[in-house]
C-alpha cells in the first residue's frame, strides 16, 4: 500500500536508530520521574524532527502527513510520551500554519523548527467534549485583545513558547463566534497552575493555564474573528491522525516485547511461544494492529490529498480503532508476559498506562464514534 521514496526511507531509518539508541533508554526514567525530556527535544531539534510538517521556507522539511505519522509511529514504539511531544508541537503549530497571516507565520513558525515549543489549548474545566461551551473570552481594545478565562490539561502547556488558544470573541454566535490567538510566553496576564500528575504518558507535561486580563496584540490573532472553530476542527482532525499513529506504534512496540519474551520464556518444558493459546493472542494482536495501521495511513493520505469530505470521518475512525486496539494489545501483551508483564522491570505496564490516554484525548472514543456516525448519516 505504501511506497516510500529514498529520502522518506532515509528519514525513517534515522528516526528508527534515534528511537532505539537515544529515546528508548530514557523511556522508563522519564515515566518514573515524571520528567519532561528536554534532551529529547534537543535531539529532535538537531535532527530537524521537531516540526517535520513545516514547509522548508520556515525551517521544516515539508514532510507529508503520512511520513509524519510514520515518524510518530516509530517513536511511539519505544516511548509514547516522546511521540506526544511531537504531536503537541504539531497541534500547536498547525493552527498558525493553516490560518495565520503571512506576517504571523514568518514571525513565529521558524522558531518551532529551532527548538521553541508549541501547544494547543481548547479544553477548559467545564468544556471538554462540548468544546463550544468554553468560557474564555477575548475583547478587542484598540490594537490588542484582553483575554480572560482558563484552560486545562494543555499538553506542553507550561513549557510552550507559543500557545494556539481558542476563545470566544462573540459567544452569541457560537461556532462563528470563536477566534484563535497565538499567545506568546511572557504575555502580560498569562499564568500557570499545576502540571498534572498522570497515570500514563508521564514524560509529557499537561498544564493549567490562566488568563487574567491577558494582553494579546491584534497581529497575533490567527485568521479573522469568527474563524476559530473551523481552524480548531481542522487541527483536531490532524491531531486524531497523529494520535492514531501513536497508538499503532505503541501497539507494535508491545507486540515486539511480547513476541521476544514468549520465545524465551520456558514453561512446561518449551517456550510459551509454542503454546497455541499464546499464539492465538499474538495473532490477534498483530492482525488488529495491522488493520489499525492501514486505517491510519489512509487517513493521513486523505490529509495529504486535501480530501476534505473524507478527512473528519477517516481521522475519527483511525483514532478510535487504533487507540482501542492499542489498549487491547498492550493489555494482552501484559498477559502474555504473565507476572513479569506487570512489573516495572519491563516496559509493558507503562505501555498499557500510556495506551489509555489515547482513548481519551483529542476527542474521546465516544466522540470519535459520534463523528464517524455523523459523517455516515450525512445527507
Ligand atoms: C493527558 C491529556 C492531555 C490533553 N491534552 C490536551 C491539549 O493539549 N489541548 C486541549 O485542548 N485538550 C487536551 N486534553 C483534553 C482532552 O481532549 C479532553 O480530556 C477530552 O476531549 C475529553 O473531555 P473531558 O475530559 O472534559 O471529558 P468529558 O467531556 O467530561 O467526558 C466524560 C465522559 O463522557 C463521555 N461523553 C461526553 N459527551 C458525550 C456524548 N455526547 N456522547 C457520548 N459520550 C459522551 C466522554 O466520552 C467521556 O467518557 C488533554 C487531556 C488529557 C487527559
Amino acid at each position: 500500500m505504501i511506497e516510500l521514496n529514498e529520502e522518506q526511507r532515509m528519514i525513517l531509518d534515522t528516526v528508527r536508530g534515534m528511537a532505539r539508541e537515544k529515546i528508548r533508554p530514557r523511556a522508563a526514567e522519564i515515566d518514573e520521574k515524571q520528567e519532561f525530556p528536554w534532551d529529547t527535544v534537543k535531539l529532535y531539534t538537531e535532527n530537524g524532527l521537531l516540526t517535520p510538517l513545516l514547509p522548508e521556507k520556515y525551517g521544516g522539511i515539508g514532510a507529508e502527513y503520512l511520513l509524519f505519522c510514520m515518524i510518530i509511529e516509530e517513536i511511539a514504539k519505544v516511548c509514547a510520551s516522546s511521540a506526544l511531544i511531537l504531536i503537541a508541537q504539531a497541534d500547536g503549530m498547525l493552527p498558525i500554519l493553516m490560518g495565520g497571516s503571512d506576517e504571523l507565520k514568518e514571525r513565529l513558525l521558524p522558531g518551532f523548527a529551532a527548538g521553541r515549543l508549541a501547544a494547543f489549548a481548547a479544553t477548559e474545566p467545564g468544556a471538554g467534549s462540548d468544546a463550544l461551551s468554553m468560557k474564555t473570552r477575548a475583547a478587542r481594545e484598540g490594537d490588542h485583545y484582553v483575554i480572560n478565562g482558563q484552560k486545562c490539561f494543555t499538553t506542553n502547556g507550561s513549557v510552550a513558547d507559543v500557545i494556539s488558544l481558542y476563545t470566544y470573541t462573540d459567544p452569541e454566535r457560537k461556532f462563528k463566534g470563536l477566534t484563535a490567538f497565538a499567545v506568546e510566553k511572557g504575555s502580560k496576564g498569562l499564568s500557570y497552575g499545576k502540571n498534572e500528575n498522570k497515570m500514563g504518558m508521564r514524560g509529557s507535561i499537561n498544564s493549567e493555564l490562566f488568563f487574567d486580563d491577558m494582553i494579546v496584540p491584534v497581529e497575533n490573532r490567527i485568521g479573522e474573528e469568527g474563524e476559530g472553530a473551523v481552524n480548531m476542527m481542522a487541527a483536531l482532525n490532524t491531531s486524531r491522525a497523529f494520535a492514531a499513529a501513536q497508538a499503532v506504534g505503541l501497539a507494535q512496540g508491545a507486540i515486539d516485547e511480547a513476541v521476544s519474551y514468549a520465545k524465551q520464556r520456558v514453561q512446561f518444558g518449551r517456550p510459551i511461544a509454542r503454546l497455541q493459546g499464546i499464539q492465538f493472542m499474538l495473532a490477534d494482536m498483530a492482525a488488529n494492529t495491522e488493520a489499525a495501521r492501514l486505517l491510519t495511513y489512509q487517513a493521513a493520505k486523505y490529509l495529504d490529498r486535501g480530501e476534505h469530505r473524507r478527512i473528519p470521518g477517516a481521522c475519527a475512525m483511525a483514532k478510535f480503532i487504533a487507540s482501542d486496539t492499542a489498549m487491547k494489545v498492550t493489555t494482552d501483551a501484559v498477559q502474555v508476559m504473565g507476572g513479569s508483564g506487570y512489573m516495572k522491570d519491563f516496559p509493558l505496564e507503562r505501555m498499557m498506562r500510556d495506551a489509555k490516554l489515547i482513548q481519551i484525548y483529542t476527542g474521546t472514543n465516544q466522540i470519535m464514534r459520534l463523528v464517524t456516525a455523523r459523517e455516515l448519516l450525512k445527507e
